[in-house]
């Protein structure tokens, strides 16, 4: 069975998720990490669970999703993953993080490889299928897996909230329909694990959530 093991990190409380299986091959997307701190609880844990990371995929490259890529990718030996319309978000993080003074370990490396809208993830034993969901970012994707029922959704669906529209590249006309068109016919068991806050489910924001209902 697929299992995801959530990690919250940086300043700005960023979910990261470990997406393993039985054989142990874990998928990480968007290490957060940006302390030696942080890091090492990352690491740790990695290796207390016996899991051998096979991928580094970003949901979309906002700085607070991206800190911890060079750390994963260098003691991993992984290339970064993203979809193409992410490389202007990515390339922007050391101007934006300098603007605003907020301090980054580690600027991450360019992507090694372009992940496709419908394509599917495959490690261990388990499959993710890629959804395009723009609206917060340019190109953010979110990744599910049908046979656990869940969704990796990045910022783009939040318990009872949304991702933001106002950074560039975002629209809300957009967000809206990626989350009605790709993330609710999902089902409404479907669990939601979202980039900030609490995990939720398809359902539950179907009735509940103020920007959708
Ligand atoms: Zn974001
Ligand atoms: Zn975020």
């Amino acid at each position: 069975m697929t299992q995801v093991l959530g990690l919250t990190f940086n300043a700005f409380q960023e979910n990261m998720y470990l997406v393993y299986d039985n054989t142990g091959e874990c998928v990480i997307f968007d290490p957060g990490c940006n302390s030696v701190a942080e890091e090492n609880t990352l690491a740790e844990i990695i290796e207390s669970k016996g899991l051998k990371p096979v991928r580094l995929i970003n949901t979309h490259c906002h700085l607070d999703h991206v800190f911890g890529n060079h750390f994963v990718a260098e003691k991993y030996g992984l290339v970064l993953e993203i979809h193409k319309g992410e490389v202007p978000v990515l390339e922007s993080v050391p101007r934006v993080c300098k603007t605003y003074g907020i301090p980054m370990m580690h600027q991450s490396p360019d992507a090694g490889r372009f992940i496709e809208a419908g394509e599917t993830i495959e490690f261990g034993e388990s499959k993710l299928e890629v959804l395009f969901t723009p609206g917060h970012s340019p190109a953010s994707l979110s990744f599910y897996c049908a046979e656990a029922a869940f969704v990796i959704a990045g910022d783009v669906l939040f318990m009872q909230s949304i991702g933001r529209t106002d950074l560039p590249g975002g629209n809300m006309d957009t967000l809206l329909r990626s989350i009605r068109e790709q993330i609710f016919p999902l089902g409404d068991d479907v669990k939601v694990f979202p980039g900030h806050g609490p995990a939720t489910t398809v359902g539950y924001e179907k009735l509940n959530n103020p920007f959708l209902s």
